[in-house]
């Protein structure tokens, strides 16, 4: 039987070791082994670095797993990421260098790689698609998976099974969100390479409707660990309140490995489960027409239409989209807005009914390519289209956006937590 460690986290290191002892997850490391860290750095963003509780693994707890992997004789450790680059140029060591790791380095003389700038290997999914994954994380003796207790617009969940599609080069994750293959069939296949032989979760912050800067990050102080990262992640959805079948990356990979997705087959040590069941939520409401988030209903918003992000839209389209539904916002003034459709992601296709219809990036121009409803088709080229270019647009096509607007709310989305009791942001540093 597995076993899953559940411990509350205080703020000595003691509580990681505790952790990995209960589940015996230094049982199959050797000192001389080649160590791979793997956290969770989603993206960075210099003009405002998203408040980092629930978003990033907390720089303390990596720092205390280097200490033990230390204290355990390891010396070959490397800490490795692909963040994504939301502004070209600033990805993976940025992130590295606004989080303390440059410290690490220093400290203990660990090595950072940037998985985007790895080389990789070829790994199948089936006969006809392949990922790419990086050396690094394939040639490693011992991967330490270090995901963040969160949700996800997506996939409802992002634990130790989507973290690792951060080894993935810049294509093959844009391959992960195909039209016509499920996103939470493709990315488990990256821990079938990687096999990572401990994961971790950290739950010192727990993060709800989780993305870069508009998630509710709560203060939970427990860690989870386990050596089996299916086990991992269903205890740690469960304390977010998801049961482990309602997760289809679980199941597509429980399927494929035939492994139990019930509790009761895994063995949990530590603290109690049910005393740390949370539920958090993972979806953003959108109006009935499916016309914009919920807030166009609450004030009245019509006219632009922006459809529902799908599992289609990759992370270097998602800020675009994001920043679309606030500027829209901006534009009102109580009366009804021009009638655009504004689409995004891979599969989304035109509906009648509307003057103009802006398609945001290469990949919603080509699916749309032929659709009979567009009346007046706006392009805006790109992978991702850069930002100017999408505020030129809608303000070309008559819409007075504010951007002012959209630069405050990311300053306030940045600062949100600040001075605030329990948002402790030495937890980011070393
Ligand atoms: S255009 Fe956007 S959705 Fe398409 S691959 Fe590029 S970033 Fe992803």
């Amino acid at each position: 039987m597995q076993t899953v460690s559940i411990v509350k986290y205080t703020k000595s290191s003691d509580s990681l070791k505790q952790a990995i002892v209960l589940c015996n997850g230094f049982a199959d490391l050797k000192a001389t082994d080649k160590v791979l860290i793997k956290p969770n750095l989603v993206a960075w963003d210099e003009l405002f670095p998203p408040a980092p509780y629930g978003v990033f693994t907390t720089t303390r707890l990596v720092e205390d797993l280097v200490i033990l992997l230390k204290e355990f004789g390891c010396n070959d450790i490397t800490i490795g990421e692909g963040s994504v680059e939301i502004k070209k140029g600033v990805g993976t060591m940025a992130a590295f260098k606004g989080l303390g790791y440059y410290e690490l380095v220093s400290k203990y003389g660990v090595k950072l790689v940037d998985f985007n700038e790895s080389n990789a290997e070829k790994c199948a999914i089936d006969d006809t698609i392949h990922l790419m994954i990086a050396r690094e994380a394939l040639q490693s003796d011992f991967v330490i998976d270090f995901p963040v207790l969160k949700t996800h617009g997506q996939t409802r969940i992002s634990l130790g099974l989507k973290n690792l599609k951060g080894c993935l080069k810049l294509a093959s994750k844009k391959l992960c969100h195909h039209p016509e293959l499920n996103l939470e069939y493709c990315f488990p296949f990256v821990a079938d390479y990687v096999k990572p032989k401990l994961t971790i979760i950290d739950g010192i912050y727990a993060l709800e409707k989780g993305a870069l800067h508009f998630g509710n990050a709560y203060k939970k102080d427990i860690i989870i660990a386990s050596t089996d990262i299916l086990a991992a992640d269903m205890v740690g959805a469960k304390v977010m309140g998801y049961d482990p079948t309602d997760i289809t990356h679980f199941v597509t990979y429980a399927r494929r490995h035939k492994k139990s997705l019930s509790l009761q087959d895994y063995e949990i040590k530590g603290e109690k489960l049910e005393d740390h069941i949370q539920p958090l939520k993972w979806d953003w409401s959108w109006t009935e027409d499916n016309t914009g988030p919920g807030v166009f209903a609450k004030m009245g918003v019509t006219g632009v239409a922006l459809p529902k992000y799908d599992d289609t839209l990759c992370s270097g389209c998602s800020p675009i989209a994001n920043m679309c539904n606030i500027l829209v916002l901006s534009a009102f003034k109580g009366q009804p807005l021009p009638k655009i459709e504004i689409l995004n992601g891979k599969k989304m296709q035109a509906r009648a009914g509307y003057d103009k219809t802006i398609l945001l990036g290469n990949c919603i121009i080509k699916a749309n390519k032929n659709n009979p409803n567009i009346k007046e088709p706006v392009e805006v080229k790109g992978c991702p289209p850069n930002f100017e270019d999408v505020v030129k647009t809608l303000k070309d096509c008559g819409l007075e956006v504010n951007e002012m607007a959209y630069l405050g709310y990311m300053k306030q989305q940045s600062e949100k937590y600040n001075g605030k009791e329990g948002y402790d942001p030495s937890y980011y540093t070393a």
